[in-house]
């Protein structure tokens, strides 16, 4: 057993080039090497720290607060929809990958109606699209919107749809949990009624918990809606503004991991200075690669600075689980596609990665082709028909 963490270890480790888990600073890992009591005064201080600098970075001033959920950020969904859907709303869910399908497939298990806009793999849903669907339908309350849809990596236009369902007057919940924190999100721009996401993606903690931030209306008015007790999150929110505890058991070193993440994430200019990184990691990736002759799905124009997807190479020595492997012998770990109708693999730009990093993935990925004899990396023309 590693009786410490040395530089060397961390080194040693290959770089996550995921949407999360991803790889977190040694300030992070070691806040947990310290064990907390639930119920203590201090514990509940990080807790409350935690609450007031997650609200303060959308802007949320004294209308909105924060409530931590423990599991995955999956869990802080489900507690999202079942708490503000009431039983008798009706929700449309924005889908272009697999996370929007997610959402509507949460409101099934949970009884609440759900209609889907699907734009398949990768087009945006525009502002004029969702208009005209919540002027046809009049009984739809709240609408669903992914903020960067992960499985394509698309940068979703949220300014246009947020703007769309509050001047038809409904609800509007965000999925922001690959984007929080790197992609700004102000509530002063774009009024939303809650935005969910968690502690491993953009703020670079480990993972444990999600989080949602919400208008105190929408917190008190959620009174009774959830099917779930430990999802419920007017009780979570209820009990914690009272005791300053969690409900349950809190993932303690997770918090506090989180915690000294935070700190990090302020030290380096916020979201703007997440962003700026994130976005230099992209732009070194994006054009390392397309350099070495592969092609992104999507147009620059709909890039988001967290995650890249490309077309799997037309070459006939072509094969994703060896391709991964070649890759993250040479120390980079990088996250196979999403897309049904085309090979695909994705890079993210997420984490405790710099520009040398991302220049040291394209090498690798370089590395493993002539390893693997890939000579063309262009797609094939049928997948390149599909990129937008
Ligand atoms: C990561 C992610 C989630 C949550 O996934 P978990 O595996 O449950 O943490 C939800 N939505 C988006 C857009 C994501 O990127």
């Amino acid at each position: 057993m590693r009786e410490d963490t040395t530089m060397q270890d961390q080194v040693r480790d290959a770089y996550l080039l995921t949407p999360g888990p991803l790889t977190t600073s040694r300030q992070t890992k070691e806040a947990m090497l310290r064990d907390w009591g639930s119920w203590d005064a201090e514990f509940n201080e990080v807790t409350a720290d935690i609450r007031r600098r997650l609200v303060a970075m959308c802007d949320g001033g004294d209308d909105y607060d924060c409530v931590p959920i423990q599991g995955s950020g999956t869990f802080a969904i489900e507690a999202a929809l079942g708490s503000f859907i009431p039983k008798d709303g009706k929700v449309l869910v924005l889908m272009n990958g697999a996370y929007g399908q997610r959402a509507l497939k949460t409101l099934d298990y949970i009884g609440r109606a759900g209609v889907g806009l699907d734009k398949g793999d990768y087009l945006p849903p525009r502002g004029d699209e969702v208009a005209s669907i919540l002027a046809e339908d009049p009984e739809i309350t709240h609408v669903v919107a992914i903020h960067c849809e992960t499985s394509s990596g698309i940068l979703n236009p949220l300014s246009e749809i947020s703007q769309a369902v509050h001047t038809a007057g409904r609800k509007l919940i965000i999925d922001s949990m690959s984007a929080f924190g790197a992609v700004p999100l102000s509530a002063q721009d774009i009024p939303f009624e809650a935005v969910v996401s968690s502690a491993n993606k953009c703020i670079e903690g480990v993972p444990g918990f999600g989080f949602i931030i919400a208008k105190k209306q929408a917190l008190h008015d959620a009174k009774g809606n959830s099917h779930s007790l430990s999802l419920d999150v007017h009780d979570q929110w209820d009990y914690m503004n009272r005791t300053g505890q969690w409900r349950f058991t809190p993932p303690t070193h997770v918090v506090v991991a989180f915690h000294e993440a935070l700190k990090q994430h302020d030290a380096e200019g916020g979201v703007q200075g997440r962003l700026a990184r994130y976005t230099n990691n992209r732009d070194v990736m994006v054009a390392g690669m397309r350099e070495i002759g592969f092609a992104t799905l999507l147009d620059d124009q709909w890039l988001s600075p967290i995650i890249t997807t490309f077309f799997g190479p037309e070459d006939p020595n072509f094969e994703f689980k060896r391709f991964y492997e070649e890759i993250k012998s040479r120390g980079f770990i990088i996250y196979p596609g999403k897309l049904t109708r085309a090979e695909s693999f994705r890079i993210g730009c997420i984490g405790q990665l710099d520009a040398e990093v991302m220049k040291g993935v394209v090498a690798a990925i370089d590395q493993s082709c002539i390893a693997m004899g890939i000579t063309n990396r262009s797609p094939g023309q049928a997948t390149r028909d599909i990129a937008v």
